[in-house]
């Protein structure tokens, strides 16, 4: 049985008071009890890593974990700005996202460099959630299964079986920050699709990888996306910058 598992992304936002509000906040709401069996984490800007990683061992919930956004495909060296996975991990990162389509889109990274920050991620005892996705025009023309199994293909390929232990994130690039959530069995189809593509490289992978659901969750949509047989948990956006709305996802 996989937990389910929600994580969310602040992109860049956030300040040390606000951080420290939403953690305490978020904390206070889970100690009232949260469904058995669940993971959550949130993905903060790199210069709130030490902060936020410290309000978060002071709340002592073993399923509240910190993450980060991006780490460099690199061990260490001159990577001038970079961030080293090892460095993510000394901070008490349990989480990193690769390969989110704002790093696809904006900064031009690609499939192979997004299964090498994998990789540093792994090796340095975090798991990967590893982002997928097609855009508007792809689904238009009927082409999103194609896209997201090129992408998928290319991290089996570099990542093989250590595939289980990282997490996949179909994040459809025109449900992410637009309000425009893929329905739930929208969503459920693509996730089914990447697990049987799994399985063609190895069953118990497939069975194994939780696959989160990213684009526009929100309270109201959260329940009926999380009961899809395929849907192991969220990767939250803007709606994991009110703590109360977090709150109502985590427990969805
Ligand atoms: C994201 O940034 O990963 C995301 C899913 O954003 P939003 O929830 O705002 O669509």
């Amino acid at each position: 049985m996989r937990p389910l598992i929600v994580i969310g992304n602040w992109k860049m936002n956030g300040s040390l008071a606000k951080n420290a509000d939403w953690i305490k906040t978020v904390c206070r709401g889970m100690e009232q009890g949260m469904p058995a069996g669940r993971q959550y984490a949130v993905c903060v800007p790199s210069p709130y890593l030490a902060q936020c990683s410290q309000l978060i061992a002071d709340c002592s919930l073993a399923f509240l974990s910190l993450g980060a956004q991006d780490v460099s495909a690199h061990v260490s060296g001159a990577h001038t700005g970079e961030v080293a996975a090892s460095m993510l991990k000394e901070l008490g990162c349990k989480y990193v996202i690769v390969g989110h389509s704002e790093r696809r889109q904006f900064h031009h990274e690609v499939d192979e460099q997004v299964a090498e920050k994998a990789l540093q991620v792994l090796d340095s005892g975090m798991t990967p959630v590893i982002c997928v996705g097609e855009t508007a025009d792809e689904r238009n023309s009927g082409r999103e299964e194609e896209v997201v199994r090129g992408q998928i293909a290319k991290q089996v390929a570099v990542l093989q079986d250590r595939l289980a232990d990282c997490l996949i994130a179909y994040e459809p690039i025109w449900a992410i920050g637009t309000g425009k959530v893929a329905s739930a069995q929208v969503a459920q189809d693509m996730h089914h699709a990447i697990r049987l593509q799994l399985a063609e490289f190895d069953v118990d992978v497939a069975s194994h990888v939780g696959i989160l659901y990213g684009g526009s969750v929100k309270p109201d949509n959260a329940v009926e996306l999380f009961a899809m047989p395929d849907i192991d948990g969220g990767l939250i956006g803007g709606a994991s910058l009110n703590p109360s709305d977090f709150l109502a996802i985590a427990r969805a």
